[in-house]
């Protein structure tokens, strides 16, 4: 009792003992504890960097009501969690969860790795308008917190469609307004997608136009570069320029350097970081911790002259036997000297819907499967072949370690997934999607000692926490939401591997979202706390 009242008597200094001692009865009649949840005996990583420190944290409703060295008080449930960490819930700013966040609301492959809050809407593709998509997923009873961007290249789309032509002043005046809406609907800011169909179609100034209207609302700007293999420094030099121009924070999103000829030349963009840096410009990098990258075959093998108009134009163009030939040649220049990583079998298929009996094949596989020898122009027509049948995602090993780990350790680098809410067995996505944050807690903290346990969680917690602007989550302090996850720093480690994906990690023994208990011993429980969460733009809406 005794701390309890040093408690109230500290929140209301002008509570009478009179007053003090009829909460005190109450309490020990059992009826009010104090506290929802004590965690106690933790290692309190509390998100910003700091060394851990010992501690108990008490929860009331959805905040954590005290951190303390102890804590005695009655509460409705206590845990011990003998000296494993308790640090911040993980928020991950990359991912593609609003494919299948409806359909699985309890995102178990993100929930059971510690992540309490998704950000949806990355590399240029979001609903336009976000609004219905943001109703429909707050009525879902979701377990993680959610949140979006708002994608350039939809809202593109929406104005110029396809086409590879610059957009007219009438339009731009448009897709202004597409984006402040976007703004005052809730999203963090602008994403872009400039590899892809139609943002490679945009001018680096058409972006510029749209990233002030975001910048303007407390967005910041995220983008997939036009380029991430043989123009690189020129992506990154557009991506630290759209911020500049636009005058707001600007994201490198899950940075890599993809293809053999190219490896090493993290040295020389994150050299690009940090002069933006140093000149005032706030420029930050996300990144994944695996040497291989995920996305459509078609957009990763075919050139994008080649994808205008969309599926139809392309198959129309796949048909005529000149055009054919030369999106093949581009096949075979992309197969050898970038996503393919030079050989037919560093490329995996993930998922293709019109036969999944072909998830987790390699291309090469796939081509001798059709009676030809794995050459590089033979799997150029596999690719075409596949494009023809539906398309499919696929998983590129084109990226180098050393290239990870320097990006991993920059001081502006947070780690974001870019996977999404899984299907449980569905396909053989990319393992990121159930294995990002262990991962860099297992391989890159615990085993290669890259970072440090603390530096870690910051670039999982309180780094993205500030960069979206969540000023009430993703460090632990008094008063903040009640997100957090336990893990046992010794034992934490992810299973799912590109051979089999389909695999929860081990050593996460409590999830917490919004004060409720959602993985409880490992075990997910049947807590649905998850809200959707807004950027600082809606709060401007009239
Ligand atoms: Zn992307």
């Amino acid at each position: 009792m005794a701390q309890s009242a040093r408690a109230d008597m500290h929140l209301r200094p002008a509570l009478t003992a009179l007053a003090m001692a009829a909460i005190a009865a109450t309490i020990s009649f059992g009826q009010v504890p104090p506290y929802d949840l004590v965690i106690r005996n933790g290692r309190i990583v509390d998100g910003t960097g700091s060394p851990w420190y010992r501690g108990d944290l008490a929860i009331r409703g959805d905040r954590i009501a005290r951190i303390a060295a102890r804590i005695d008080d009655p509460a409705a449930r206590t845990i011990d969690v003998r000296g494993t960490v308790v640090a911040p819930g993980f928020i991950d700013l990359h991912t593609h969860a609003l494919r299948d966040i409806v359909d699985v609301p309890t995102a178990d492959n993100y929930i059971r790795q510690g992540v309490t809050t998704l950000i949806g809407g990355p590399d240029g593709t979001s609903p336009v308008p976000l609004r219905p998509a943001l109703d429909r997923i707050g009525s879902a009873r979701i377990v993680p917190n959610f949140g979006t961007f708002i994608g350039q290249g939809s809202v593109r789309e929406a104005v110029v469609g396809l086409a590879n032509r610059p957009a007219t002043a009438a339009e731009i005046d448009q897709m202004r307004s597409i984006v402040r809406q976007g703004m005052q609907e809730g999203a963090f800011g602008l994403s872009t997608g400039l590899f892809y169909v139609p943002g490679t179609f945009t001018a680096t100034s058409e972006v510029v136009e749209l990233a002030k209207v975001a910048g303007a609302l407390g967005g910041i700007h995220i983008s997939h570069m036009r380029d991430e293999a043989s123009r690189v420094l020129d992506s990154v030099r557009e991506t630290i320029e759209i911020g500049e121009r636009g005058g707001l924070p600007t994201q490198v999103t899950h940075h890599k350097v993809i293809g053999k000829a190219n490896w090493g030349r993290s040295a020389d963009t994150l050299r690009l970081v940090d002069e933006a840096r140093a000149r005032g410009v706030d420029a930050t990098i996300d990144v994944y911790p695996y040497t291989a990258s995920s996305t459509n075959i078609a957009s990763a093998l075919l050139p994008a002259w080649a994808l205008e108009g969309g599926g139809a134009a392309t198959l129309m163009r796949l048909k005529d036997p000149a055009a054919r030939a030369t999106v093949k040649a581009e096949t075979v220049r992309l197969l050898r000297d970038e996503r393919g990583g030079g050989d037919p079998q560093n490329v995996q298929l993930a998922r293709c819907d019109w036969d999944m009996s072909l998830a987790g094949m390699r291309l090469g596989d796939v081509t001798r499967g059709r009676d030809a020898a794995p050459s590089l122009e033979n799997a150029a027509e596999t690719v075409l072949w596949i494009v023809e049948q539906g398309n499919c995602t696929a998983i590129f090993h084109a990226i180098d370690e050393q290239d990870l780990q320097r990006i991993l350790r920059h001081p502006a680098t947070m780690i974001g997934s870019d996977g999404e809410v899984q299907v449980f067995g569905r396909g053989s996505p990319h393992p990121r999607s159930y294995g990002t944050f262990v991962r860099v807690l297992a391989r890159y903290v615990r085993e290669l000692k890259v970072l440090t346990l603390e530096a870690a969680v910051r670039k999982m917690s309180a780094f993205p926490a500030q960069r979206v602007g969540l000023a009430d989550r993703g460090v632990l302090r008094e008063g903040l939401k009640a997100d957090l996850v336990v893990f046992d720093p010794a034992a934490v480690r992810d299973l799912a591997t590109f051979e089999r994906p389909h695999q929860y990690p081990e050593g996460v023994s409590y999830v917490v979202v919004n004060g409720q208990v959602v993985v409880d011993g490992g075990q997910v429980t049947s807590a649905r706390p998850g809200r959707v969460l807004f950027g600082a733009g809606r709060a401007t809406r009239q």
